[in-house]
């Protein structure tokens, strides 16, 4: 099969036409007839709590028979989100913005939120205060976050996120695109975005998406997709031809996705995950620490059993497989797990928000109870790597 001619439909949407085949979308449980009365009408107050939002494609990958499917874990509400501690913004990105849409944390990379939609809410999202009313962070008109990056010249890196910028039409997301390939400076453009797992139609219907990846990535000016796939299950043949044709038309796709409790915490799936994903070449970049956001706690493991899980499943990879690091998003920066003995645990900022913190190594005694850097104490302080001159940290 021709992949830059093919169409593609999806079940009932066979026979449809052009861009507007695809997935229909789902907003509410009552259209689930899978879901018992009881179950609607349990999780209605989860609705009105956390959004809900999935599409007929995406369902139709569940094990209704499996209470504890994991595909079903990352779409369909739970009473459990109603439990626990936590914040809607965990990682104070909102203390990082610098204009209306704009994150500006680490020196050489911007996070423009271009939207608030994404193609199905995750349950364990860490950015659900985006889905709810009084969301101010999301700015549809970019401009003024364009205007700072034009005048932040350090501004190598813009990541493209939202909500998920797929979501929006392609004249829109090229119209950002092109302005942020006018600025000399911006050399990789990156685009977060879980559609090649929630809706690949949406890639595979709209040849106009792809030819914009063939303008704009190319050289030494890349595109890079950081797609969000959290279970091999997931990696559909829909979803593997999607990939291909987004490489073929020059992007650069890599995979993040959390550690979920119920979803991925087995170091098998996980493994599996991380081998599938190296076979169709897309290599798996982070693995993040679930952060403690409201309505999470029922996704969350230890850091440290974290750690476990981690280190088994890279034991059942490749190495091209095993490229991913164990990361902690904390309002301080991106926070690597590297290590741990009987008694202690290691730790290095890879990012970090303060430069003087920059690859700052950590050592801290052992808390099997700790769900998040900021449970740990130190135990040596004053270590710290001597920092090149004019020191450039772009990744
Ligand atoms: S794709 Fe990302 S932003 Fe969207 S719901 Fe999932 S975790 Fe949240």
């Amino acid at each position: 099969m021709d992949l830059n001619t093919a169409r593609f439909t999806h079940g009932p949407h066979k026979g449809r036409t052009g861009a507007q085949k695809g997935p229909k979308y789902v907003t509410k449980l009552d259209k689930i007839p899978q879901l018992s009365p009881g179950e609607r009408k349990e999780l209605k107050e989860v609705c009105d709590k956390y959004a809900f939002r999935s599409n007929d494609y995406y369902l139709s990958l569940i094990n209704w028979n499996d209470p504890d499917d994991p595909i079903r874990k990352i779409v369909i509400p739970d009473t459990k989100e109603l439990e626990g501690g936590g914040r809607l913004d965990a990682s104070n990105e909102e203390s990082y913005t610098v204009v209306p849409g704009l994150q500006h944390k680490y020196q050489y990379t911007a996070l423009l939120l271009v939207n608030d939609v994404c193609g199905a809410y995750c349950r364990f999202c860490f950015r659900k205060r985006l889905f709810m009313d009084l969301n101010d962070e999301t700015q549809r008109d970019v401009s003024e976050g364009i205007a700072y990056i034009r005048r932040h010249k350090e501004l190598s890196n813009v990541l493209l996120t939202g909500g998920d910028p797929l979501v929006l039409s392609t004249p829109k997301i090229e119209n950002i695109v092109r302005q942020l390939r006018e600025i000399e400076h911006v050399k990789i453009i990156r685009i977060g975005s879980k559609i090649p797992a929630f809706n690949p139609f949406r890639i595979l219907n709209d040849p106009s998406l792809l030819d914009m990846f063939r303008k704009y990535s190319h050289g030494e000016k890349k595109i890079y997709i950081m797609a969000h796939f959290n279970h091999p299950r997931e990696l559909t043949n829909e979803a593997i031809s999607a990939m291909d044709m987004l490489a073929r038309a020059g992007a650069v796709i890599i995979n993040q996705t959390p550690l979920i409790k119920g979803v991925n915490n087995d170091p098998y799936t996980l493994a599996a995950l991380f081998n599938k994903l190296s076979y169709i070449g897309v290599p798996p970049y982070y693995l993040f620490q679930g952060r403690p956001t409201a309505g999470n706690e029922t996704f969350s493991i230890p850091i440290e059993k974290s750690f476990e899980i981690f280190e088994q499943a890279r034991m059942l990879c490749s190495g091209l497989a095993k490229r991913a690091r164990l990361v902690m998003s904390h309002s301080t920066g991106k926070i690597e797990v590297v290590g741990k003995t009987e008694t202690h645990i290691y730790m290095r900022y890879h990012r970090a928000a303060n430069p003087q913190e920059r690859a700052r190594f950590m050592v801290f005694e052992r808390n099997p109870d700790a769900y998040w850097f900021d449970d740990y104490r130190e135990a040596v302080t004053d270590y710290s790597i001597k920092k090149p001159y004019n020191c450039l940290d772009p990744d």
